[in-house]
């Protein structure tokens, strides 16, 4: 017999990932479906906002459906800024969500306790309770999937800052005169623009079409399209020039690692999102670049770990959210 269970899940700025957990974060369902996106994609209109909640929605459902017992509250993560009391999505760089009161809709049309975090908060909190983080009090997270997001553990606690909107980590600048930021950031050169899976599968394409005699350029001929899974199941088949984009990514990613280790003197870092499926190829050259330019008494002790919770980690970190807010019982290895 399974103890009462809360839905997690993980709106990522490509694909949806949710899982009905009981109170120990043990995964009894978990589906996945793709975000709707219009040909406006992050711009679009209402129309398209109104298709990201019925494919949300709908997932829910199906989970909900599938629980082996009463599912009680519902986590989400969000790849947005919300308001302080998060309630409502204020801005969202890679999705079509602005102003919208996301929790009062799902909680009403699905008729669950609903609590919403940014998602690489969630996705932090899992990681410092049952993963890569666990014990830290000072922590930093990067999930870098089709954008970057960030979070900051400071002292034990998620740090939000006056406005509920801090820990955009992956829009720190990292090159005053680099490239325009992704859909709604109205920057240039952030970290997201250079080294998020998009950077990557953008990367990987430059070096396809001008090198045809490498893996990339042969899967280009070969009319496959390069994305970022792409790029790292070639690197892991031994494609040098795979291994060389993810490695100009894990450099980048290393100039942002050196600031935010001097900014914040963290016992770990820890990196998610699809993009670290990379694992080595991509940390161990930005942990280089981190060692090379950060000040000693920063960059002294800390270590930049691989997401142990690994893709899931935003969906458990909204589950758990889920379980905190509502007050349900946290499993004692939680604690
Ligand atoms: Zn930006």
């Amino acid at each position: 017999m399974h103890r009462d269970c809360v839905i997690g899940v993980d709106l990522g700025g490509t694909k949806l990932l949710g899982g009905v957990l009981d109170s120990s974060l043990g995964v009894h369902v978990r589906l996945q479906r793709d975000v709707p996106l219009g040909a406006d994609g992050a711009r679009g209109g209402r129309e398209d906002g109104e298709r990201v909640i019925s494919t949300l929605v709908a997932l829910i459902e199906e989970l909900r459906a599938a629980s082996p017992a009463p599912v009680r509250a519902l986590g989400i993560g969000v790849p947005c800024l919300l308001d302080p009391a998060r309630e409502v999505i204020e801005m969202a760089v890679n999705l079509p969500l602005r102003d919208l009161p996301l929790r009062a809709r799902c909680a009403e049309l699905l008729g669950l306790p609903t609590y919403l975090d940014n998602d690489a908060n969630a996705a932090l909190l899992a990681e410092s309770r049952a993963g890569a983080a666990r014990g830290a009090g000072d922590a930093l997270m990067l999930t870098i999937g089709t954008g970057i997001g960030g979070a900051i553990l400071c002292g034990g606690s998620i740090y939000r800052g006056a406005g509920g909107g801090a820990g955009e980590l992956g829009h720190m600048v990292i090159d005053e005169d680099g490239p325009p930021c992704q859909g709604n950031c109205p920057n240039h050169g952030c970290l997201e623009s250079l080294a998020s899976g998009s950077a990557l599968a953008r990367e990987a394409l430059r070096l396809a079409r001008s090198t045809p005699d490498c893996g990339l350029g042969r899967a280009l001929a070969a009319g496959r399209k390069i994305t970022g899974p792409l790029v790292t199941e070639l690197a892991h088949d031994g494609d040098q020039a795979a291994r060389d984009v993810i490695a100009l990514i894990g450099t980048r990613l290393g100039v942002g690692l050196a600031s935010l280790v001097n900014i914040f003197n963290p016992d770990v870092v820890v990196i998610g999102g699809g993009v670290i499926a990379a694992g080595e190829y991509l940390l161990a050259p930005a942990r280089s670049v981190m060692r090379g330019r950060a000040l000693a008494p920063a960059v002294g002790r800390v270590k930049v770990l691989r997401a142990e919770l690994g893709a899931e980690s935003g969906m458990i970190g909204a589950a758990l959210l889920a379980l905190v807010e509502s007050g349900m019982a946290v499993g004692a290895e939680l604690q």
